[in-house]
Order: structure tokens, then sequence, then C-alpha cells
């Protein structure tokens, strides 16, 4: 376990861009402001939309957390699984599995549809009920199966080597989740959305012309129907190899001028470049190995019980939270230099700037964080600290 946190401990440490836009920046760095780069009504709508939606989606995650801890660390929970005992194991396992994760989104539901009427009366949602109901159905079910992979792969391995199964684990562990992060577009995303190929025009040829000049050849352009949930504009990479793909929103396309989403696309070219979804993968990958060995010393043999079902779910989701610090702080320095790759292959600062406040003005994005928030939630430097930036890179560039 040690060798598995240091080799994720040393890629961390070599590989996070710290620096992200290398150089010195005449006369000083930019501040971020806010101020300076929103009108004062932006940002009294922005902050009345944080004001009403935060409650809620604060109550829901401490919600969520209590209760998978109040199922998981104390007796309820075994006590329940216990009652399913003349069944065979693998019976107990999913029904167990099954029903602890359905009591989370249980609890979540009330919290989620106040946040999802918050999101209307903003006009940032698109849905009808129907619509979010059936999200609530297949996120449920994407997550159960996921839960269950996992939990029924560590619990046989437990069952068939009571002494050793950490060793599997961490092998399966890791395994598991480079699999899943090469199969997720082609398998979960779809489940969400629908994607069809950028048109051929001028906007294609364009992006693609950047990719080839960028030594990161496209075969496609892909385009999610984002517009069926949210009206706020957005863009992706995902997989790497054969599964990578760039991958725009319908909301961005008809929103932004083309010069906009270029610079949106040569950001996505950035991460591309660096690798950021594989060498996340493999971070992630070391750092779940060494979780699971973690929760051999922790538990031992007793994982491959099934009365262990809702102890192990409220491990893993409260060990997810806790990790998020840390894994915000590894995004928001690869989204910095992605930003940077966009600055240094469109050389267009100005533009980079306007996509940022498009961005920030349809997503109605938090402006001005709170340190703590900041820190919890924040996978991205805030849109201030971008525009920041690119004055730096305009600074630099300037003659
Ligand atoms: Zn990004």
């Amino acid at each position: 376990m040690c060798l598995l946190l240091l080799g994720f401990a040393a890629m961390v440490i070599v590989l996070t861009p710290w620096h992200p836009l290398p150089g010195h920046v005449p006369g000083g760095a930019a501040q971020p402001d806010a101020a300076a780069d929103f009108t004062p009504a932006q940002i009294a709508r922005e902050t009345a939309y944080h004001d009403q939606i935060r409650p809620w989606g604060l109550g829901e995650l401490f919600v969520g957390l209590a209760v998978a801890a109040a199922v998981g660390f104390t007796p309820i929970g075994a006590w329940l699984v216990d009652r399913l005992r003349k069944w065979r194991w693998i019976v107990q396992v999913v029904v167990a599995t099954a029903g602890t994760t359905a009591l989370l989104t249980l609890v979540s539901l009330p919290f989620a549809a106040r946040e999802e009427v918050v999101l209307r009366r903003f006009g940032l949602s698109t849905q009808d009920w129907a619509g979010w109901w059936s999200d609530v159905g297949r996120s449920y079910a994407v997550g159960l199966v996921f839960t269950l992979v996992v939990l029924l792969v560590v619990m046989a391995l437990a069952r068939r080597f009571p002494r050793r199964w950490w060793l599997a684990a961490a092998g399966a562990g890791a395994a598991l989740v480079i699999g899943g992060s090469f199969a997720y577009p082609v398998v979960v995303e779809p489940v969400f959305n629908n994607f069809k190929s950028l048109p051929a025009g001028d906007l294609r040829t364009q992006i693609l012309a950047m990719a080839a000049r960028d030594h990161q050849p496209l075969h496609d352009v892909l385009v999610a129907d984002a517009s069926r949930r949210t009206t706020a504009e957005n863009a992706h990479v995902s997989g790497f190899g054969a599964s990578r793909r760039l991958v725009l929103d319908d909301t961005l396309l008809a929103k932004d001028t083309p010069q906009e989403v270029l610079v949106v696309a040569a950001h996505e070219l950035g991460h591309a470049k660096n690798d950021d979804v594989l060498i996340g993968t493999v971070e992630g990958a070391l750092a779940v190995a060494a979780g699971l060995c973690a929760l051999y010393l922790a538990f031992g043999d007793r994982v491959a019980r099934a009365r262990s079902v809702p102890l192990l779910i409220a491990t893993y989701t409260i060990a997810g939270f806790a990790v998020s610090p840390l894994t915000n702080l590894i995004s928001r320095h690869v989204e910095a230099r992605a930003d940077a790759h966009a600055l240094d292959l469109t050389r267009d600062p100005t533009t980079f700037i306007q996509a940022q406040r498009d961005l920030a003005i349809s997503g109605l994005d938090d402006l001005r964080p709170s340190s703590v928030l900041y820190v919890l939630f924040f996978t991205h430097p805030s849109t201030p600290e971008r525009i920041a930036m690119a004055l730096d890179w305009q600074r630099q560039h300037e003659r």
C-alpha cells in the first residue's frame, strides 16, 4: 500500500502542472477581479441564483453523507442485511447494494427537486418533470451497475482469498478504473445524451485544421444534445486511445461565435495533447488500489460478508468526499494548463476572454467563491482567474 501511495504521490507531484503559465509576466501578474470582468447586474443575478440553490445543494450533500454513515457505521444496515440470511450470498449482496443505493437516492430526491425548481426559475433547466424523473432513474441504474461490479469483484476475492485478497483486489480495482475510463464515452455517456458528428462546414474544417496543426489529429468532432437538459454551454474530451473524443454541446454552438467555439475546442485539445484523461485515469487507478489495501487493513476478511455492504458503501461515499479537495486541486491546475494551451494555439486572448465570459454567464457560474466552496467544489479555476491568466498571457506576448 505504501508503494502504491508513493507511486500516486510521485505522479501527482511530477505530472500536475503547478505552474500552468510558464515564464515571467512583465509588470506582474493580473489579479482576478469579477467586478472588472462582469457588470453589477450579472454579478447580482449569479449571487441571487447561488443564494437560492446552495442551501439545497449543500443539504443534499450532507444528508447523503449522514445517511450513508448512519446505515454503514451503525449496526442498522448490517441488521437489515441479516434479514436476507436465508438467501444465497450473491442475492444478499445484490439486494443489499440495490437497497442501500436506493435509500441514498431517495433521501437526495427532495433536495434535488428543489434544486431543479431553482434551475428552472433562472432559466438554466430546459427539462420537464418527466425528463427529470427519467434522469433520476438512469443515474440510479448507472450508479447501481458500477457499485455492484466493484463490490462483487472485491467481495468475491475476499471470500476466495481471506488473507491475501488485497493483492488481487488492488489489481482488479486498478483494472476496473482503467477499463471504466476507456469505456465511459461509449458505454455511459450515451445513456444520458445523443451524439452526432458536427456537420461539414467552416467550423468543422477549422477545428480539424487546428487539431492537425496541434499534432492532435481528430477523425471527428461530436455534438451532444445538452439542450435537452440545460441552457449552459460546455465541451469536453473523454476516453483515451481509440475511445478518445472531442464533444461540443449544442448549446455552445447555438449561442457562441465560431471564433469562441474554436477557443473552447483549443482548450479541449490541450487536454488531449497533455494526455490529461489517461494520466488522471492512472492516478485514479493507483489511488483506488491503495484504497483497497487500506480497506483490508481496516476491515480484513469482514469485507467478504454480505452484511458489510452498507459499511463498504458508506466508506466509499465518505472517502470520495474526503479526497475531493485534492482531486479538485489537481484538476484546477490541469484545467489552467489547458487554458494556456488554448491561448498558445489560438493566440487570441480577446476571444478567449469573451468565451470565458459567455460560458460563465450562460452557466451562472460562481464568480467570487468563498475559499471553503472553492476548495470543496471547484474543479476549474474561477472565471475571473481564467481571465486574469489570459491577461497575463497577453502581457507576455505584447511587443
Ligand atoms: Zn477542461
